[in-house]
């Protein structure tokens, strides 16, 4: 990492030049050099093979949420929280999860390759197979097919209207066929008890069976759909938090700092996300025993990969008090491969922020220079909408491995993950330790460098 030797120049022109009244405590902060020394009280301890073997533990299999390899890392993560002296939470939450159903599709005596529809009810037919065109109301006015199976097109309604429609005049089960080349995997919608069970074709095999059905040919076929349907699952959150460590000069503010533990399907989520757990794990070991004045809590999320439900829920637990004292929310995701671009800050409105500036000032003194961006699909989302300054720490682009059984720990960088951690962790403890001036939520944003936006976004 080169470390720029300009920084003091920059910072020193900054401080001086009109900052609005809001500044006016920050313009007070010590000079660069001072600062420069607080942040060695975290980087210098800072041990990036702490981070590596812990992203070695987390990846050593896939952490789908709701399964007992995630609880397996969620109690790890808790046990390492709670060893370096924090009070710990574990916090459960439900989700629903929809388990894929076993289709098949067997027309005398052979079996014709099918796929399955999200909510399809499970059963097993066999029937006379009907063709009713794209089953609209107009397709099947006047049609009976009590006990005989539909053969639909896809196009012009719903999925979900077109089995409803056939299910009304009587059908025990529907093949939709595509109106495209290759297989066809839709969605209902949502359950429905009006609906019968419902099964895909290629468009080349429904073709086939649509003009043998034309040339008035009898076709029966029996329709069987085992094992779907939506389960009741848990996921959890664990939250570990240090409280300032003198209480009565203490802020009442709080900073989060986040990752999720959870990755997808098929995937060892080395960097996607056991390195953002990992660099707060060990952001925690080395602020232990830090003097602080403001609460940093550590929160690992899970089910973020289905939808950011983790932290959504976390959100959804904090009162509005918390919610007004809560300066800050920094998330690491996917901050280790070797084979992703620089790091870089995202936002979801894609403007700059308490977060942005803090870290974009914490890069000049570490030697990164940053550049922010606008993005979602992390665990800052749902910070953001309860109006709390949030940002996503992530390398752009992301390395070809995302979500694939590649992410592995041979590919995790450790100056990568040093370089993350110094950043969100010299920029931590600028709020948290006792001599700064409290941050008086977004008014008093330190403005010491200017940084640049990415175009584009993360790619
Ligand atoms: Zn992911």
């Amino acid at each position: 990492m080169r470390r720029k030797p300009f920084i003091a120049l920059v910072l020193a022109a900054s401080l001086t030049v009109g900052l609005p009244a809001a500044y006016a405590k920050e313009v007070t902060a010590p000079p660069a050099q001072v600062q420069q020394a607080f942040d060695n009280k975290i980087i210098k301890r800072i041990n990036v093979d702490n981070i590596y073997n812990d992203i070695g533990h987390l990846s050593s299999k896939p952490r789908i949420a709701g399964t007992q390899a995630e609880w397996d890392a969620v109690q790890y993560i808790e046990t390492k929280y709670a060893s370096f002296g924090y009070d710990t939470e574990i916090q459960s939450f439900p989700f629903e999860s929809y388990e894929i159903p076993t289709v098949s599709v067997t027309i005398a005596g052979d079996t014709i390759a099918s796929d399955s529809f999200t909510y399809t009810p499970n059963g097993e037919a066999t029937g006379e197979v009907v063709d009713v065109g794209l089953a609209t109301e107009t397709d099947l006015t006047g049609i009976d097919l009590t006990g005989k199976i539909a053969l639909v097109k896809r196009g012009d309604i719903s999925f979900a209207d077109k089995v409803l429609n056939a299910a009304k005049a009587g059908a025990s089960a529907v093949i939709i066929y595509n109106n495209t080349s290759g297989s066809l995997n839709g969605t209902l919608g949502a359950p429905n008890d009006a609906f019968v069970p419902v099964v895909s074709l290629s468009q080349t095999d429904g073709d086939r069976l649509a003009s043998s059905l034309a040339n008035g040919q009898a076709v029966s076929a029996t329709i069987e759909v085992v094992g779907g349907g939506v389960l009741q699952k848990t996921s959890h959150n664990v939250v570990a938090v240090k409280e300032p460590t003198n209480k009565k000069k203490a802020t009442d503010q709080i900073i989060v700092v986040g990752a999720h533990h959870d990755s997808v399907a098929g995937s060892p989520g080395a960097n996607d996300d056991a390195s953002g757990v990992a660099t707060s794990i060990e952001l925690a070991r080395v602020m232990a025993n830090m003097p602080t004045d403001t609460e940093i809590r550590f929160v690992s999320f899970g089910a973020e990969e289905l939808g950011l439900l983790g932290s959504y829920a976390y959100v959804e637990t904090l009162s509005q008090d918390e919610r007004d004292r809560i300066v800050g929310m920094f998330q690491m995701d996917m901050v280790g491969s070797r084979d992703a671009g620089d790091l870089v800050m995202f936002t979801v409105d894609g403007e700059k922020n308490v977060v942005t500036d803090l870290a974009a000032a914490a890069g000049v003194r570490t030697g990164t220079t940053l550049t922010y961006g606008q993005e979602g699909r992390s665990d800052h989302v749902p910070f953001y909408y309860a109006g709390i300054p949030a940002a996503l720490f992530i390398h752009s682009p992301t390395e070809p491995w995302y979500h694939s059984p590649e992410d592995s720990l041979d590919k995790i960088s450790k100056a990568k993950l040093q370089e993350t951690a110094e950043i969100v962790g010299a920029a931590v403890y600028q709020v948290a330790r006792p001599d700064t001036p409290a941050l008086e939520r977004a008014k008093v944003a330190p403005k010491p460098v200017e940084y640049e936006k990415e175009v584009g976004g993360l790619q």
